[in-house]
């Protein structure tokens, strides 16, 4: 992986917040879900605004009775036009709510983070009160990612925040697509950049449960790696002692490594990008220090999945353990079926792969796919191909990624016996 080094950006140059704050009237609906604690306003639940706002500008809700709602920070794209940090009580939003927030987010994550475990998400938007925001921790390298322009006045308060609450070295800002192609974000801002420390070039070096991995912040994937597959990555370890396992959209490995290091005979990372592979067999190298890791034998397969698992079945390969985990298939909720169709089509195209008795371990991570629909489609495809699974989990996000409204809800993972 060998994206260019990103470019320092200098917090104090971006721009602030104005001081005056937007006051809000909402819907009767829309007043209800946010005394209830929902964190977003949407444009079309505003009645009236005071005057009008810019990106990150302040935000107070009042109700009809003038009474003080909930507070947060404008958001001058999408359909949520208010991300709200405060609720209930009036609380002023600046550098003292960021540490709070962020001293917070670290104690709920004490039983994650560990010297055999330094990396891991500290920030995880609106379930950690910080709407839009999501911070992850590569040892001492913290990567911000914003998914909303409110945030970027507010960049300078939330890198002293996290220096006082964290020894960084250097603290990243990548930013969403959306947030890249708005005209709000500062032409400085779009391609992401190091807002504080030294520049750096190539992985990021961070532990995860002992195994050694480097995350690749600004390539594409998340914050530079997948994070919240964490607990699943262990649980495959605990089990592939003695196995062959295939894992099919392997990104740099991580499924892979944990079952290599967890005893498994043969692992195959199939993907269909290059650089991904070639970070997957570097992950290898890195761990050769443990002996089950050298002793798994490791191949690379470079290809589309569906492909690729067609010519297995054709070749008769067979796994004990077959893992899928595919990206969301889903830009927008219109995608559901095809997506529900794709994750049908990898059950079917899995179980060949499969004795009785094998393990399949599919994943999901699109908020769109409901979990119940997830789990009824896979077993209905396994049903129809004469393969009924049965079922041993359900599992979702490490418990660095709470979920505390259910907008945040995306990742699920089923473990059953084809
Ligand atoms: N399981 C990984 C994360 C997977 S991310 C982990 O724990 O780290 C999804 C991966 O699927 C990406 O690496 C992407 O390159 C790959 N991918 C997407 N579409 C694909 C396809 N049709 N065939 C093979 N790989 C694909």
């Amino acid at each position: 992986m060998s994206a260019p080094p990103l470019p320092p950006v200098d917090p104090d140059s971006l721009p602030r917040a104005n001081t005056r704050a937007v006051a809000l009237r909402l819907t009767p609906a829309a007043e209800r879900t946010v005394r209830a604690g929902h964190p977003w306003v949407f444009e079309t639940s505003i009645t009236s605004a005071s005057h009008a706002a810019e990106p990150g500008d302040r935000v107070v809700v009042f109700d009809r009775k003038k009474r003080f709602l909930a507070a947060g920070l404008h958001d001058p794209e999408g359909p949520i036009r208010a991300r709200l940090l405060v609720h209930g009580a009036a609380a002023a939003i600046g550098p003292d709510l960021y540490r709070a927030r962020i001293a917070a987010a670290l104690e709920l994550r004490r039983g994650v983070s560990s010297p055999q475990t330094t990396g891991f998400r500290v920030v995880h938007g609106e379930s950690d009160g910080m709407s839009g925001l999501v911070a992850d921790l590569y040892d001492r390298t913290l990567v911000l990612e914003l998914f909303s322009t409110a945030w970027v006045p507010h960049l300078r308060d939330l890198v002293s925040a996290f220096e006082e609450l964290l020894p960084l070295d250097r603290v990243v800002l990548l930013v969403s697509r959306a947030v890249a192609s708005s005209t709000h974000t500062p032409p400085s801002l779009t391609e992401g950049g190091v807002l504080s420390g030294d520049p750096f070039e190539g992985g990021v070096p961070f532990l995860e449960e002992g195994l050694n991995f480097e995350a690749h912040p600004g390539e594409g994937h998340k914050t530079g790696f997948y994070l919240d597959q964490r607990e699943n990555r262990r649980r495959l370890g605990t089990v592939a002692r003695g196995k062959r396992v295939l894992n099919v959209f392997s990104y740099t490995g991580g499924f892979s490594l944990h079952a290599a290091r967890g005893g498994a005979s043969e692992v195959v990372s199939v993907d269909r990008a290059d650089p991904v592979l070639a970070q997957a067999r570097r992950h290898f190298e890195l761990n050769a220090s443990d002996p089950q890791v050298r002793a798994c034998r490791h191949r690379t397969v470079k290809g589309d999945a569906f492909e690729v698992m067609t010519e297995m079945a054709e070749q008769r390969e067979s796994f004990d353990i077959v893992v899928i985990d595919p990206p969301s298939f889903t830009r927008s909720a219109s995608h559901r079926p095809q997506a529900l169709a794709a994750y049908a089509r990898l059950t079917g195209l899995a179980l060949p792969l499969l004795p009785k008795g094998g393990l399949l371990v599919q994943a999901s991570c699109s908020s769109r796919v409901a979990a119940d629909d997830f789990y009824a489609t896979l077993h209905r495809a396994a049903r129809s191909a004469g393969r009924p699974l049965h079922e041993v989990e359900r599992t979702g996000h490490a418990p660095d990624h709470p979920i505390r409204f259910p907008e945040g809800e995306y990742l699920k993972c089923l473990w059953a016996r084809a």
